[in-house]
């Protein structure tokens, strides 16, 4: 592969088409018109809980928190991060490949800077694929619609001002065995109102140990239809979370760290 510096990765993601993705992937597809669903492929799924939409090309998954537009899917897929260049570089190289394009025709002035032209250069002949209707961000890192934007200013994740009033006694933990000492030790507790109502909440902090937001399990078994299982606070970017990675750094004997899947 030659080291071309493209990160167009808008006009990328604009010749992406989900179809074409999810067949290369060998995901099979229910439903009709341009709203499926799948099994989705980024927790373990066992009825299609993945609704994609082919027209907007987006995904949003009912069970885990996994969604984000196609350019996003194909990024998740490769294992990639969607916040750093090395993800979203193979992510877009992985999506050239699939819709069978050339990578020069995505080249740019690539680099750190500002795409010079807005116009997206289009991928030559082969396909056609429909270009999504949104006109092209102002830069082509802003493939990811959950407020990265400016960096800079707001940290990412700031910690909570507030914590939840959490009741420790609920049958959900004595259904599933979790102890008293497990309940303490993470800080889980039934929420009764606010956006975290009726869920089984799980305190979420950063590598400092500071509160950054809730993780909330819907407690009930008959989910609303409208309503994931798993809920994370609107703009919380959980890819820059390793949970409980503040315990262990407290351990002093932690000399290695694998991280795995699922
Ligand atoms: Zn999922």
């Amino acid at each position: 592969m030659p080291k071309t510096a493209f990160t167009n990765y808008e006009a990328v993601k604009a010749a992406l088409d989900f179809p074409t993705v999810l067949s290369h992937y060998d995901i099979a597809t229910t439903g009709s018109g341009d709203q499926l669903k799948i099994i989705c492929p980024f927790h373990e799924d066992h009825k299609p809980s993945c609704g994609v939409h082919t027209t907007n090309g987006v995904f949003n998954c009912f069970s885990c928190t996994a969604s984000g537009n196609i350019f996003d899917f194909v990024v998740d897929m490769e294992g990639g991060d969607a916040k750093n260049k090395t993800g979203l570089r193979a992510g877009a190289l992985k999506g050239i490949k699939i819709m069978q394009l050339d990578p020069a025709d995505f080249g740019n002035s690539g680099g750190n800077k500002r795409a010079k032209s807005q116009k997206q250069t289009k991928p030559s002949g082969k396909k056609s694929p429909t270009p999504r209707q949104r006109p092209a961000k102002k830069q082509q890192d802003d493939t990811h619609d959950e407020g990265q934007k400016d960096e800079t200013k707001a940290p990412i994740n700031p910690p909570l001002t507030f914590e939840l009033d959490l009741e420790q006694d609920h049958p959900f933990f004595e259904e599933r065995d979790i102890s008293k000492e497990t309940i303490a030790r993470f800080g889980l507790g039934y929420c009764k109102k606010g956006i975290m109502a009726g869920r089984i909440c799980i305190p979420l902090h950063n590598d400092q140990g500071e509160l950054v937001a809730y993780a909330g399990r819907y407690a009930a078994d008959d989910l609303p239809d409208d309503s994931p299982r798993y809920k994370l606070p609107k703009g919380f970017q959980k890819a820059h979370v390793l949970y409980n990675l503040h315990r262990i750094k407290q351990q002093p004997d932690t000399k290695r760290l694998v991280i795995v899947e699922g």
